[in-house]
């Protein structure tokens, strides 16, 4: 009797009526063939350089990757919501998500600061760091969670330029009765100084400071200070900030929407978020140092350091008023105690590690 063989064909059968029998027990998980169509809110204006560019690239990266089953449409600042009112929107459902600046947030709680950026904080590298890696996210998710809702890192600017002034800065009395535009905690710290510290929005600073309203101002780096012209009235330009050493961006989402996602979306929804977090960093590093070539070169800007009096004093300062955020209430203490750790271990590694190296190289 011939011996009996497995050809192919009795392979595909049997493989076919197995298949048939597991998925009759097991279901797989068949892709949902659900369509979503989602609204992000921004507090950027329409394309701004690499803040509403690198939103807009969330918005594209969620549809193209989900290959239109989550569609996510971007609205810039004014569009559907004014850009302050994102928070709120978001909350309510007005759109499903965000792409902004969680120091915005200041006034719904105290430590919103922390997941952007705070004077004396972290670097972009340091503040992944924490939010990935040391605890800073699940305090995150606790936070936001409070207000239905969940954030994830999703770019920012690198470390932020001092500002410009139209008089040299010898010293730190030299901060006093200066009238400066910088917003959040840093404003803090220059009113402390003896300044005074004025918030306007982007579009209204050159203005300000061509009629003399103010006498300095910081915005963000020589990219975005470039295409605003203030090297055309402050002479003087220093750095590096010490009041927005990072500047994080988040994507805020609704956390009933995020929930309704089936579990692939809901994840190209964090990878999404996560590529434009080092895709805007590498822009605007990229930017900044043609950017900074420019103005020197090209528009002789003074490029300075502050003095080191007035950067002990800033920082002293920062340190105060960063800390009083923990008196807000029991959250606000506990991730002002795990951030305040992680941060002296990294201000211990620093010499061993990226600040030990860049000095080195600048011998
Ligand atoms: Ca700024």
């Amino acid at each position: 009797m011939p011996r009996k063989t497995l050809n192919r064909r009795s392979i595909l059968k049997g493989a076919t009526v197995g298949a048939a029998a597991t998925a009759a027990t097991f279901p797989s998980p068949a892709i949902s063939q659900e369509n979503f169509r989602w609204k992000m809110v921004t507090t950027w204006p329409k394309n701004f350089p690499g803040l509403g560019t690198g939103a807009q690239r969330v918005a594209d990266s969620i549809t193209e990757m989900s290959d239109g089953r989550l569609t996510v449409k971007l609205y810039a600042a004014g569009e559907l919501v004014p850009a302050f009112e994102a928070f709120d929107a978001v909350r309510e459902g007005k759109a499903e998500m965000s792409h902004d600046a969680a120091y915005y947030w200041v006034a719904k709680h105290k430590a919103f600061p922390f997941f952007c950026t705070v004077p004396g904080g972290l670097t972009t590298q340091e503040h992944n760091a924490w939010v990935y890696y040391g605890g800073g996210q699940e305090f995150w998710d606790q936070l936001c969670g409070d207000f239905g809702m969940r954030a994830f890192l999703a770019g920012g600017s690198g470390v932020q330029m001092g500002g410009w002034f139209q008089k040299e800065i010898h010293s730190a009395d030299d901060i006093k009765g200066i009238k400066m535009r910088i917003p959040g905690f840093g404003a803090e710290v220059i009113n402390r100084m003896g300044g005074t510290a004025v918030n306007l929005p982007g579009g209204e600073i050159m203005p300000a400071l061509q009629s003399g309203v103010i006498d300095a101002t910081e915005w963000v780096g020589p990219w975005n200070d470039l295409a605003f012209g203030f090297y055309k009235i402050a002479k003087y330009y220093y750095g590096p900030g010490f009041h927005e050493p990072n500047s994080a961006l988040e994507c805020l989402v609704n956390l009933d929407a995020y929930n309704a996602l089936p579990k692939d979306l809901q994840a190209i929804v964090r990878h999404a978020c996560k590529a434009e977090n080092v895709g805007m960093v590498s822009e605007f590093t990229a930017a900044n140092s043609a950017s900074q070539t420019v103005l020197v070169d090209q528009h002789k800007v003074q490029i300075r350091h502050f003095p080191d009096d007035v950067v002990k004093t800033a920082f002293s300062i920062a340190g105060d008023v960063v800390a009083e955020t923990a008196e807000f209430d029991g959250l606000a203490k506990k991730i002002y105690e795990n951030w305040s750790h992680f941060r002296g271990e990294a201000i211990a590694r620093g010499p061993y590690a990226e600040q030990g190296y860049m000095n080195n190289r600048a011998l």
